[in-house]
């Protein structure tokens, strides 16, 4: 027999979203699918995660060697994944809060071409393409700044 849906619990949107709630909803699924997914997979390079405590008796030297560049590769990699997963609780937080889809920095709405491809965009692409180029500009110049001080 066919159970239906039961359609209890109004759901009242007070703050009006860019986006249709049909694409948040799925936006939302998408997010907390990664979540879970994020969560579980920082979780498992943690306990792989090669005991680098000095236990008596050392191996050689190779062995050492591949030891501290897999312990840096995980590193590398949980450090990202629990970035995005900082990130992915952060969208989530918005949709909560209903403002989600809306760019950090200018607060025009944000595509939602950009938002499927990435859920958890907090600029558009324009503040993004923005923030990258500083980013990058910093990284090569090696001095601090600001982004907002950009000219218009
Ligand atoms: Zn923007």
């Amino acid at each position: 027999m066919a159970t239906k849906a039961s359609t209890k619990g109004k759901t009242s949107v007070k703050k009006e979203s860019k986006e249709s709630k049909e694409t948040i909803d799925l936006l939302r699924k998408q997010l907390i699918k990664r979540r879970e997914d994020l969560a579980a997979s920082v979780k498992n390079h943690a306990l792989e995660l090669p005991d680098t405590g000095m236990d008596g008796s050392p191996g050689d030297t190779a062995d050492q060697a591949a030891s501290d560049y897999t312990t840096e590769m995980f590193g590398a990699l949980l450090e990202r994944q629990a970035g995005t997963l900082e990130e992915v609780d952060r969208a989530l937080r918005k949709i909560e809060n209903g403002d989600f889809g809306i760019c950090e920095h200018c607060e025009k709405a944000i595509p939602s071409k950009r938002l499927k491809s990435l859920p958890w965009a907090r600029f558009c692409l324009e503040c993004q393409e923005k923030s990258d180029r500083r980013g990058a500009a910093r990284k090569a110049q090696a001095e601090p700044a600001e982004w907002e001080t950009v000219e218009e």
